[in-house]
């Protein structure tokens, strides 16, 4: 079969590759139909996940047909239409079983799809822990409707979730790119008096203006006296930063008015300054990544209620053998690219 591999430093290459077995009893065999690329995808090319193990196939965002299940495996079956949960967990350990599924002690617990263990863009992935690994889409739900329930949606619903949103707040997410805009979607579900969206490229700001006309926008330049100005109390009552830029960080708790809930999503190349003495007495709430996929369920059935879309987030789709193509778009942000969807 075709398989994008993760061949050095720099380099990404699509391959034959045998087809995936099945390992262990609780295994799946999924054949992909539409996948997708992911920013972290190109934190493996360019070397920033050191855990990445060169020679495995990459891709994380998937959905798929079970192909081949595990004796253990009770809740899909061979036939199934499933998302694909970017994390792998076991479901038993003290972390999963309190919902921390991302630091699941497995030693393939967390991100090791496309990462650790061979991912996605290809024409099969195994998948292990497939009860929960996996999610059955709903009969009227599209492949692509579903194609980002397993990572970037999962992530914008699990910040949404722990950032104990109220329908009084203003809330500001910084960064509308795709987990931004995954972000939003979900903010708006929690129903906050105002949001506010901070965002530089001015082809993401029309894109919120063009899809999302009630929410505020406004550059990093201008973005703390917007929210002075646009907000009750001094500043946002929850801040969620799912930029990761080089001010950001400082720019999320700046914003935030004291006593706020500071959400941070975002994954950073460099380590970040705390200044305790110049925040001293806003008694802020720090909540950090990466995110806890275990809501996939929910979210399918949000979307099959047609209260969640993404689909305005693929701007382009390329067949698997054109792969190559789709990164260059993507990675360089061309034709105003939001999200590429693969068709296998
Ligand atoms: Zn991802
Ligand atoms: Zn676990």
């Amino acid at each position: 079969m075709l398989a994008y591999t993760y061949i050095e430093h720099g380099k990404f290459e699509l391959c034959e590759k045998p087809e995936p077995e099945i390992k262990d009893s609780r295994d799946a065999i999924v054949r992909v139909t539409l996948g997708s690329i992911c920013t972290s995808d190109l934190h493996i090319k360019h070397g920033s996940v050191p855990r990445a193990v060169p020679g495995i196939t990459v891709g994380h965002e998937m959905v798929g047909i079970v192909e081949q299940v595990g004796p253990d495996v009770i809740s899909v079956k061979p036939g199934d239409r499933v998302t694909v949960n970017v994390e792998t967990f076991c479901g038993e350990c003290f972390f999963c079983k309190h919902g921390y599924v991302n630091n699941c002690t497995d030693p393939n617990g967390g991100w090791a799809l496309g990462c650790r263990i061979d991912g996605g863009q290809a024409e099969y992935v195994r998948v292990p822990y497939a009860d929960s690994g996996l999610n059955r889409i709903p009969e009227t739900v599209s492949d692509e409707q579903a194609l980002f329930v397993g990572d970037v949606l999962a992530t914008g619903f699990w910040a949404a979730r722990i950032s104990e949103i109220s329908n009084d707040d203003t809330v500001l997410i910084i960064g509308a790119g795709p987990t931004g805009i995954c972000t939003l979607l979900c903010v708006m579900l929690k129903m906050p008096r105002r949001i506010i969206v901070c965002e530089k490229s001015l082809e993401r700001i029309r894109f919120v203006r063009e899809h999302y006309p009630d929410v505020l926008v406004t550059e990093p330049e201008n973005c703390k006296d917007f929210v002075l100005r646009n907000s009750d109390h001094g500043g946002a009552d929850v801040v969620l930063e799912v930029a990761g830029s080089e001010d950001t960080f400082r720019l999320a708790w700046d914003c935030a008015r004291p006593n706020a809930i500071v959400t941070v999503v975002a994954l950073y190349d460099k380590p970040q300054l705390l200044p305790l003495p110049d925040m001293y007495g806003k008694n802020l709430t720090f909540k950090t990544g990466g995110v806890d996929g275990c809501d996939c369920a929910e979210i399918l059935e949000l979307i099959e209620q047609g209260k969640i879309d993404t689909t305005p987030l693929i701007t382009h789709k390329f067949p698997l053998n054109e792969i190559e193509e789709a990164y260059r778009v993507f990675e360089n942000r061309l034709d105003g690219v939001v999200k590429v969807a693969i068709s296998v």
